[in-house]
Formats: C-alpha cells, sequence, structure tokens
C-alpha cells in the first residue's frame, strides 16, 4: 500500500528545497519541466543547479524491490527470499558474503577492522 502522491507538490517542494543553494540565482531557467497527471498539470522553469539535483536524486534512487543482480544470469527479478525468478539460484546471507569478499579481493581492499 503505497501513500497517494502530489506530483505537482512534490516537484514544488523538491525545488524550493533545492533552489536556494544554487550558487548563480542569477542565470536564469535551464529547463522546464512539464507534468500533467489525472489532477491537473503543472510547469516549472529550473535553474541548471536545480536540473543537476534532480538528476542526482534520480540516480540516487534504489526501487524497493530491488535486491540487486543475480550473480548466476544477471537477472534483477529476485524476490524477498533472494530466489532468482529466472535461473532459480539462491542468494542469501552465504553468498552475499561470498560476494563481497570477491569485490574487495577485487579491487584490493585490506580485510578485517581497520588499523
Ligand atoms: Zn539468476
Amino acid at each position: 500500500m503505497t501513500a497517494p502522491l502530489d506530483p505537482p507538490a512534490v516537484f514544488a517542494e523538491f525545488i524550493a528545497r533545492v533552489a536556494c543553494y544554487d550558487p548563480a540565482p542569477e542565470g536564469g531557467p535551464a529547463a522546464v519541466l512539464g507534468l500533467r497527471t489525472a489532477l491537473g498539470e503543472a510547469t516549472f522553469q529550473v535553474s541548471d543547479h536545480v536540473v543537476r539535483a534532480m538528476c542526482r536524486a534520480l540516480e540516487a534512487y534504489r526501487d524497493p524491490a530491488d535486491r540487486g543482480t543475480c550473480t548466476g544470469c544477471g537477472s534483477r527479478r529476485l524476490d524477498e527470499n533472494l530466489h532468482c525468478g529466472d535461473c532459480g539460484r539462491l542468494h542469501g546471507i552465504l553468498g552475499q558474503v561470498i560476494a563481497e569478499h570477491a569485490r574487495r579481493v577485487a579491487e584490493g581492499q585490506p580485510f578485517g577492522p581497520p588499523a
């Protein structure tokens, strides 16, 4: 169950929250964003600073159902038990520990607690 969203209000709130930190507020709008929903439509003129902030926010978003990729087949369809819906491989704590170990080896990081 997801709470109802008012996208134009969320956009406006985000823009207000970010625009006050614009280092070049006199620069004028860099983009015009139009948003049309069942409730209506809204247009936002946003500066380069705000566009960059929106891009960063979008890049940082992870879907709540995103449990990573299957190490067996690369599928993104891992269920809540980390069971791959495509190849059937079972991931989990041990699988994560092994994957983390492999990642550290690949990055050449030291093991154990920091010195
Ligand atoms: Zn798989």
